[in-house]
Formats: structure tokens, sequence, C-alpha cells
């Protein structure tokens, strides 16, 4: 990168640098991130010599061995059998949802998503607080086997408005209220992206989190209204409130919805361009019951707006960059003012050859100027860390993280065994297992200070629903409702054409207990 080149806050790389060091507490990023101005990739430079990765081996890519090694993580509590696992005191879990990379999907490995739980709460048998970063296509599914309800889901924190990252959204609004989560959905996301589209016409799309709120809120209208003969609110659910929460801006649902209402969807709409320059202005959320923050910052993906967040937590701090380029500020904030961080969750992409291969059913790897490798490298240029790239980044960070995750990345032997060579050929010291690992859906990490354990989720194929565990509210009575106040489920359509159960002349149809 040219020493010059503005990048998308309008900084050279170096007023970034100086000015995150300032807002990190006044130090010099130099002394943070010992060697970073002396990089200059892909100038004429010497990389290392690259992987010699053997794709013979077919059978091996039909398998992980890595998740396949680890622990078994029983997402219910041994003692009850219904009820989630507690946390300890001090613990931070995390739960890959989903891991996997658009455009085509993988029976194994769902889009992007990411659970993070922190602390115990005993009275209400319930972690202190909970997460859902992204909620890409399918990962609902999983979040179900992994005995975590839509109660638990009702804080969304999306780093860009991929479809990958954000379409499962649909499900948890929609059926949220229908189960265990009778009192509004908060999402947290970017600002519009202030891209002219394209440059020249003079137009520019209201592409932000809000106007995505607004319109999705109107698209599921049909299913609100069509469910609404159940109780979708407690009469005394709290409100959270800008400051109860820490928030950027007051909660406030989109259209007409009530503050308390299930189907209430509340955009907390996050300026992306923010990274901690003038301290707090990139603060998402803040809670002081529970005590945990989360702030974030521009990463550079496909269009301007994509974000990462970081999240603190009693001394635990856990950052998920999402889909980016290999950029500066994950760098940044992964080195955290010298102190390091114990989770890294970071995406990287097999080489734009080696995607175009897996993609054909092929072990052969595809001619570099064919118009299938043309495609995936504009994509990875675009949007993307290559694995050599996220090699790199790693070995700029210091202190290393404790754990470092590579995600959005399809997993198999075949593909990580590939990956850890780009990688150890920048960090020869990293070990697979030890400090750097390939997520996978269903992989949890147990995070205390003093260890840090993934796990293997086994779950049900065939369960019905996650075990609801949350306090009860009083009900609201319901929109469509009959002359006592209980809802009426008829209020909706015409029964002209239906069977009843009960014929003319009392003769029987069907049974009406449904036997
Ligand atoms: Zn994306
Ligand atoms: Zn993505």
């Amino acid at each position: 990168m040219d020493k010059e080149e503005k990048n998308t806050m309008g900084l050279t790389r170096r007023e970034m640098l100086t000015a995150s060091g300032l807002a990190l507490g006044g130090l010099l990023i130099e002394k943070a991130i010992p060697g970073i101005n002396e990089v200059s990739a892909n100038d004429g430079c010497v990389c290392p010599s690259g992987p010699t990765c053997n794709w013979d081996d077919v059978p091996s890519s039909q398998k992980y061995t890595y998740f396949d090694s680890l622990d078994p993580f029983v997402p219910f509590d041994p003692k009850t059998k219904t009820t989630i696992v507690p946390l300890g005191e001090n613990e931070m879990r995390i739960t890959f949802m989903g891991s996997s990379i658009p455009p085509t999907l993988r029976h194994k490995q769902q889009m992007m998503s990411v659970f993070v739980e922190v602390g115990w709460d005993k009275n209400k048998e319930m972690p202190l607080d909970q997460f859902v970063f992204d909620c890409g296509s399918g990962v609902c599914t999983n979040y179900a086997a992994m005995n975590v309800g839509f109660g638990r889901m009702n804080k969304v924190f999306i780093n860009h408005l991929h479809g990958d990252h954000m379409s499962d959204l649909t499900h948890i609004y929609c059926f949220g209220p229908s189960l265990d989560r009778q009192f509004p959905l908060y999402v947290w996301g970017p600002s519009a992206s202030g891209v002219e589209s394209p440059k020249g016409s003079g137009r520019y799309y209201d592409d932000g989190l809000k106007a995505f709120c607004k319109h999705l809120r109107e698209v599921c209208r049909w299913h609100t209204e069509s469910f609404s003969f159940q109780s979708t609110a407690y009469s005394d659910y709290v409100v959270p409130t800008r400051k109860s929460w820490g928030l950027p801006c007051d909660p406030v649902p989109v259209n007409d919805d009530a503050p308390n209402d299930g189907y209430a969807l509340v955009p907390i709409e996050l300026n992306w361009r923010k990274y901690g320059q003038d301290e707090g202005d990139n603060v998402a959320y803040n809670n002081p019951t529970t005590g945990v923050k989360i702030s974030h910052f521009p990463v550079i993906h496909a269009r301007q707006g994509s974000i990462g967040y970081k999240l603190e937590w009693r001394g635990l701090t856990m950052i998920y960059t999402s889909d980016t380029k290999p950029e500066y500020n994950s760098i940044i904030q992964a080195s955290n003012n010298g102190k390091g961080v114990d989770v890294l969750i970071h995406e990287m992409i097999v080489p734009a050859q080696v995607w175009t291969m897996k993609i054909q059913h092929s072990n052969q790897l595809p001619d570099p100027n064919s118009p299938g490798v043309k495609w995936a490298t504009m994509v990875q240029n675009s949007s993307h860390s290559p694995q050599g790239a996220f090699g790199f980044l790693l070995s700029q960070i210091n202190p290393r993280p404790r754990l470092t995750v590579a995600t959005h990345f399809p997993v198999a032997d075949d593909t990580v065994a590939c990956a850890l060579k780009s990688v150890t050929d920048h960090c020869p010291d990293v070990k697979m297992g030890k400090d750097l690992i390939w997520s996978f859906d269903l992989m949890t990490i147990r995070v205390s200070k003093d260890k840090i354990t993934p796990m293997r989720g086994v779950v049900s194929d065939f369960n019905f629903a996650p075990t609801g565990n949350l306090p009860t509210g009083t009900p609201q009575t319901p929109k469509y409702h009959d002359a006592s106040g209980n809802g009426d489920p008829y209020a909706q359509i015409c029964l002209d054409t239906a069977i009843p159960a009960c014929g003319d002349n009392n003769t029987c149809n069907y049974r009406e207990d449904g036997y």
C-alpha cells in the first residue's frame, strides 16, 4: 500500500495509526505494534515461497479431524437435562452457529453467526448477558440444536448487510414471539455507506441498518399480523433505555410497534466511520448492570460500511472482525494497546485458485487465467483475507491473541492443512489447536483467565425446540381478541369452506383432539 494512499476515512495510514494510538491512551502505535511501519506488501517484495498443498487425497476433504478430536459439549445441563449448561462466574462462552462462505452452501457449515455468552445469573439460571453476532442463512437450526432459544437471541450485532450475515434475521424476528421472546428484537449495525452508486450518478442509497429494519418490519407484516392472536408482549417488561444499556442512541422501534412488543424491531445504528478517535465515539453497548462493553471499528469489505466488533467483559476481550480484507484497524484493535486480546475471530479464505478448483469438484488446480479464478480473485481482492494475508496479519499483532480463530472458511483436512502452511510461513511458532484454530459449526470455546477450551457441540438432530428458561412476564391482551380479551385465532380467516370436526346431524368428520 502506498504510504500516502488515503484510506476509507480519508487518512493516511500513519495518521490513522497515530490517531488510534492516541485514542488508545496516548501511546505511540509503533510501540504497540513493532515493525508495522516497515510493511510494504506487494511492492516488489519477496514473499514466503508459499505452500505446496497436496490435493490428491480426495477423501481427506470429507472430514475435519481437528473438530472430531475435541471433547464433547452437550448443551443441556447434565443435572437437570433440560436447562442450559451454566457458565462459570467469570467465563465467556463463544459458539459458532455458522462458519462458512457464500455463494455456495455447505451441509456441514451454515453461513456466519457467532453466539457469545458471559457469566452466570444464579437466580435466573441464565447467562448474565448474551449476544448474536451476524445471523446468516441456516444458523437458526444450529441455535436451536445448541439449546439457545429466541429469548436469548434478542441482541443481534450485524457486521455488514450481506445476505450471509443477516438472512436468518427474518426467522429470528418472525418466530421469536411465538416462543419465548415476547419482547423486542434489538439489532445493531452500520449506518449508510455513503457510496455514490455508481460514481458520477449522483445517487446515494439509504443502505444503512435503520432503513434495512424499517423495510424488514414491513416485509414481515403479513406474518406478524397473522400470529397476533397470541399475546406478543409482557405488560411488565422493563424497556431498556439509552442509559441502562449504554447505547449511542435511544432504542426506538421502527414504524408503529409498541416499545415492549415482541414484533418491535429496534435498530441501533452505528456510525461505521468511528473507531475510538474521540473516546467513546465507537461504543455500541455499555451495560453497567452486566459489565459488557461492545465497541466497533471499520474494516474493508466490498462496499464502505463494514465493521468489526470488540467485546470486553471482566478483563476478557473478544474481537470478531467478520469479513474483511487485511487492514490495519484489526491489527490495532487486536494489539489492544499492548494488552492483547483473549480471542480474535477473523475471516480467512482459500486462495482463489483453490476456491475455484473446489467449486468445480476437481483436485486439479485450474489455469490461473481461467474465468473462474478471475472471478474468485476479484471477490478476494475487494473483500477477503486469503490465508497468506491472514498469516501476515497475525504476525503483526503484538502481543498475539491467546487464541486466534479463522472463520468464514470452508474447513476440511485438506483446506486447513494448506492454510496452516501459509500461516506458519509468516508465524512459524503458531500451533494448530493451541493458539490457532479454524471454526466449525457447533464449536464452543470456553474462555476464562486461566484457560481456553475449544469443544465439540454434540446435539440431537431431532429436537423440537430449545428448552425455554426465561422469567415469564404478564401476557398482554393479544391484538386479535374476542370480547373477553382472549386471543381469537379465527379473526383473520373466513370459515365458509372449512371442514368442521363435527358434520351435520352430529356425524364425526374427524376427532377434535387431533388424533
Ligand atoms: Zn460479506
Ligand atoms: Zn460473508
